[in-house]
């Protein structure tokens, strides 16, 4: 075994890796776990090796880091950091949302992107991998701060975006509000009403039926097709969620029009409890409408409802645990509890929420476990739904597009089940989506020469 438990082959370029992108623990963490996976791949086409396809897929096409100055309510000047770090465009325009969290740094960036070019490619779609943000916390933020700073973000952005260039989306901290600010900035700049260089827009302004509830329903979608592998289905299941953001809020959404009974959501906070099942209507308000905190669920549940402050959603058993929070907060003790509570499936609605840890402890327990680059392609599978309609001038209806969805979301499950049994892992998700993501971007990077 080598020391990082990977293929000789992708060992020394895992090593590369981590020297080049020094301090960049996330994105160690997304080369590492995808790499874990393409032992077989390198062994079955050595083609790839003669061409440098992963070796160049480890490094980002462009990135770009940018200061964003704005005035704050208060007349001070504030500075944050801007980053777009376009990843790879053999399959499409580079593709991919904005994050705004002060946790944002180089390193997160690179790790989203880096799982983007996967994900896209698994759903089929012409779209390229990418994402950026900054570390601006919009949270405690006027809607007039917010929209100061999402214009001077797009005065320098927008110079490296285009319809066939770079199309962002959104992502934490980024929703239909803040894409409103950047693509009205970025149409002032130009002169150009260029609907397909931003995805996530207002219905009334170009955007797409479903792309809210997308990533949410997309992950549901996917989690439906692995019970139905086992027979099985939501029906009085007993699911936690965690997060109540955008994901989180239509995952519980759906689970519930399924069958199943989401009985706990959180926030940085803490968790709620509320055992009838989460009220999708209370949790708009609070972070829709208040852009509130979790805690003010159990006043406006009016009962029922409890609130367990500064603990981890993981600590409460379930059947069925979808991590929409954020990277890592599924840690290996948590997921050791959850497999003791007789969790039986674990779908990732965030990107990278489990930890490597997590994911390890949940294969050895035979606990179907779908990762993030595959159950949460359906927010980026919509945004290219969005792309075809504004590319016609079209656009569709609710029903027609979830069903769009649905039908992506069954062929990405498929394709992953597949492709883990033609490499010899069958049940293995983690493995059949890197393989599938990967062969697809690999052939088309093959087939366009070294560039
Ligand atoms: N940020 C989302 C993701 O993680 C969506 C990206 C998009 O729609 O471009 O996939």
């Amino acid at each position: 075994m080598t020391p990082n438990g990977l293929h000789e082959k992708l060992e020394e370029l895992y090593t590369e890796v981590i020297r080049r992108n020094a301090g960049e623990n996330e994105f160690h963490q997304a080369v590492h776990e995808v790499l874990d996976s393409l032992g077989p791949v390198v062994a079955k086409h050595p083609e790839f090796a003669d061409t440098a396809v992963i070796r160049r897929l480890c490094e980002p096409e462009r990135q770009i880091i940018f200061r964003v100055p704005w005035i704050d309510d208060k007349g001070a000047v504030q500075i944050n950091r801007g980053f777009r770090v376009e990843f790879n465009s053999a399959l499409g325009p580079f593709k991919g949302g904005l994050r705004f969290h002060p946790s944002v740094y180089l390193g997160i960036v690179k790790f989203l992107g880096f799982e983007q070019i996967f994900k896209n490619s698994l759903t089929g779609m012409p779209i390229g991998g990418g994402k950026g943000g900054s570390d601006f916390d919009p949270k405690g933020r006027s809607d007039g701060e917010v929209m100061r700073f999402c214009q001077s973000f797009m005065t320098e952005l927008y110079r490296h975006l285009g319809e066939y260039t770079d199309v962002p989306a959104g992502d934490i901290g980024v929703g239909t509000r803040e894409i409103g600010y950047m693509f009205g900035q970025y149409k002032r700049i130009t002169n150009r009403w260029e609907s397909g260089v931003f995805t996530g827009k207002g219905l009334t302004w170009g955007g797409s039926q479903v792309r809210t509830e997308a990533t949410g329903y997309g992950t549901v979608f996917f989690i439906d097709q692995m019970l139905r592998t086992k027979g099985d289905s939501f029906d009085g299941k007993k699911v936690l969620v965690s997060g109540s953001g955008n994901v989180a809020i239509y995952a519980i959404e759906k689970i519930h029009q399924l069958g199943g009974t989401v009985v706990g959501c959180s926030d940085s906070g803490g968790y709620i409890i509320d055992e009838k099942g989460v009220d999708v209507e209370v949790l708009r308000e609070i972070k829709e409408v208040r852009r509130g905190r979790i805690c003010d669920y159990v006043d406006l549940r009016a009962g029922g409802a409890s609130f367990v402050a500064e603990h981890s959603i993981w600590d409460v058993g379930c059947d069925i645990a979808v991590p929409c929070a954020t990277q890592n907060e599924l840690s290996g003790d948590q997921a050791a509890a959850l497999i003791k509570s007789g969790c039986k499936v674990v779908a990732e609605g965030a990107n990278m929420p489990c930890t490597p840890d997590a994911v390890k402890l949940f294969a050895e327990a035979g606990v179907m476990f779908a990762p993030g680059k595959a159950a949460n392609a359906g927010g980026v599978a919509t945004s290219a739904l969005e792309m075809q309609q504004n590319a016609s001038r079209d656009s569709w209806t609710f029903d027609e597009t979830e069903e769009q969805l649905a039908e992506i979301m069954r062929r990405i499950h498929d394709r992953c089940v597949v492709t883990a049994e033609e490499y010899g892992q069958p049940g293995n998700y983690v493995a059949g989506a890197n393989i599938a993501g990967f062969i697809r971007v690999a052939d088309a990077m093959s087939a366009l020469g070294l560039v």
